[in-house]
């Protein structure tokens, strides 16, 4: 099916601070990987966690992905109004008898369960599954999960394999607060956008199989998922959102989108030397097998 149809890819960004360039080069990618090919992208808001995210950061990303020539055909609603729309998904989890309350408080969590395998987290060991005597207060709620291996073939980091159960633990899908949690929330939106590539930064690796459980619980198809590189300073240090000097509105003062699109090209090995040059006119030497591995040094932004 794939082959006949156009891919459809999406930017799903945080509204939280600018973009930094490990943001850009993710969207970079997601934008050459789909219009090499002539398909759709989708724009979608992921600000779920509303004290962190605001509008103001929402129009300042349309305006950054526009300097970058990233464009799009359709932006979709923000997650932050959609929650009624998740609650019909929760029902469905519910109606299949996959969802249990969990009263566990932050530290119980950490202090009973085991370190997570992927990102740093905990692998939850089951405690509130069977629960006799529930405390009298608002639950999270939980999916049970299978003790089965989930396998993303990724187009980036080759095959990655997760058992749900050893390497994770039921996860939550609805917080104690009633909102929605990325992983429900992420899976919802790219199934009913109809997207069929998922592309974003390396350290959404660990979250695939959870999101593919889901997919196969809710009825969506499974994307193709890419999760490209980590963009890292010389010293191994990550970039994040603290790197305020690599953030777009710095890099915007001193720097063309065309220098910087090609500093990033280069860096990842899709230019042979550095020059300026447009996401249009890098879109024919894009290929997937130019992006192998976890990180790409970045010496030159930080000189
Ligand atoms: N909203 C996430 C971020 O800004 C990306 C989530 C995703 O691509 O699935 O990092």
């Amino acid at each position: 099916m794939e082959r006949n149809t156009p891919p459809v890819g999406r930017f799903a960004p945080t509204p939280s601070g600018r973009m930094h360039l490990g943001n850009v080069f993710a969207a970079l990618i997601a934008w050459l990987s789909i219009r090499s090919r002539g398909g759709y992208l989708v724009l979608r808001m992921e600000d779920l966690d509303t004290q962190r995210t605001s509008d103001e950061y929402a129009r300042i990303l349309r305006q950054d992905l526009r300097w970058l020539g990233l464009d799009w055909d359709l932006e979709t609603e923000p997650q932050s109004r959609r929650s009624q729309v998740y609650d019909g998904y929760f029902e469905i989890l519910r109606g299949k008898g996959l969802l249990y309350p969990c009263y566990c408080t932050r530290s119980q969590l950490h202090n009973v369960n085991a370190p997570h395998l992927s990102d740093g987290t905990y692998v939850y060991a089951g405690t509130c599954r069977n629960l006799t005597t529930p405390p009298d207060r608002a639950p999270a709620w939980r999916v049970v999960v299978p003790d089965r291996e989930f396998t993303v073939n990724d187009l980036c980091q080759g095959t990655f394999r997760q058992n749900l159960s050893t390497d994770c633990g039921d996860f939550v899908v609805r917080r104690a607060d009633g909102c929605y949690v990325y992983q429900l929330a992420v899976t919802v939106d790219d199934g009913e956008a109809g997207v069929t590539e998922v592309v974003r930064g390396m350290d959404l690796l660990g979250s695939a199989p959870r999101q593919m459980y889901l997919q196969e619980l809710l009825g969506f198809a499974h994307p193709t998922y890419g999760h490209v590189p980590m963009l890292l300073a010389s010293d191994g240090r990550r970039l994040s959102k603290r790197d305020r000097d690599l953030d777009l509105g710095q890099l915007r003062l001193r720097m063309t989108p065309e220098a910087l699109i090609g500093q990033l090209a280069f860096a990842a090995g899709i230019i042979d030397r550095f020059e300026p040059v447009s996401a249009r006119e890098l879109a024919p030497h894009f290929r997937w097998d130019q992006l192998k591995g976890e990180a790409i040094y970045l010496t030159d932004f930080l000189a």
